[in-house]
């Protein structure tokens, strides 16, 4: 059976790539292949932690609206349909701002005249590496592109192909985080065990909760037992995946571009030990 965990986080920094990348480590060291989707497009780095270089590029596109003028009429119906203000129509001409156009073609339903069609236009590129039996696809966003979710959407199509797939989606409660998780079997959410890191996870939860999938919590940086974060998880209902001990070594070997699944002692047996709980092995 194909199953899909996505790992994300409410801010950044949590320890969210690290634990999908050991995730994927611990998949491969049980000579399983697996597909790490790194959708975090705005600053992608799992490759950094595998170690491998990203040869395989090819450019990603969003498709936006280009206006018929002998067509339109300037009615203004695709404006309106915009929950982006990603189109203004003045004086009867339609103004299109593509940065901000989501490619979600509802202007182009909303038009009775039928004068838009949707062109393409690079907002990144999509990248693919092979390390040891993971499949690496990530996104690279272009400088000065604001909108991640097309460009996720197009790294989630390679999502097919393995048994398991791992998402590291975008830190954050955007609509970038809906995008890389959407559809996922369950939703591993890190948070470090502090308030801000719990405030941020609240706000996290709840967005994934909106979208009605499985969530569970990571602990990170865990001093003794974490009860008040413990607490704060079982007042929230959010069921708590596993807790990883306060340990520099993890975030000095990922600050220097290493593997902590591979070199920090005990840190692949935990990665190893969350994945049995996540497949449903472990009590
Ligand atoms: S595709 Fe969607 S976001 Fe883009 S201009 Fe049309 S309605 Fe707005
Ligand atoms: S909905 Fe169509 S006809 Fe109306 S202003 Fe927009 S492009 Fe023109």
């Amino acid at each position: 059976m194909k199953r899909t965990f996505a790992v994300a986080s409410g801010k950044g920094g949590a320890g969210k790539t690290t634990v999908a990348v050991g995730l994927a480590l611990a998949l491969a060291d049980r000579g399983q292949s697996v597909r790490l989707l790194d959708c975090d497009v705005e600053e992608p780095n799992c490759h950094v932690q595998l170690g491998v270089s990203l040869t395989a590029t090819e450019p990603a596109t969003a498709p936006v609206p280009e206006v018929d003028t002998a067509c339109c009429d300037g009615c203004g119906a695709c404006a309106q349909a915009c929950r982006f203000h990603s189109l203004a129509v003045v004086r009867k001409q339609v103004l299109v701002f593509p940065q901000l156009c989501h490619a979600c073609g509802a202007c182009l339903y909303a038009c009775p005249q039928g004068a838009i069609r949707e062109v393409p236009r690079r907002i990144g590129l999509v990248r693919q590496a092979e390390a040891e039996s993971i499949t690496l696809v990530d996104g690279l966003l272009d400088v000065g592109e604001a909108m991640a979710s097309p460009l996720i959407r197009q790294v989630r199509q390679r999502e097919a192909g393995t048994e398991v797939t791992i998402l590291d989606g975008p830190p954050g409660t955007s609509c970038s985080l809906l995008a890389a998780t959407g559809g996922a079997d369950h939703v591993l959410l890190v948070a470090e065990a502090t308030p801000f890191g719990l405030h941020d996870l609240a706000l996290a939860s709840e967005a994934v909760r909106l979208l009605g999938l499985p969530v569970s919590v990571v602990l990170n940086r865990c001093r003794g037992t974490a009860a008040d974060a413990q607490a704060f998880l079982a007042e929230r209902d959010l069921p708590l995946a596993g807790c990883l001990p306060e340990d520099r070594r993890v975030a000095e070997c990922a600050a220097r571009g290493g593997t902590p699944y591979r070199e920090v002692p005990g840190f692949g047996a935990a990665m190893r030990d969350l994945l049995a709980r996540l497949l449903g092995e472990a009590a």
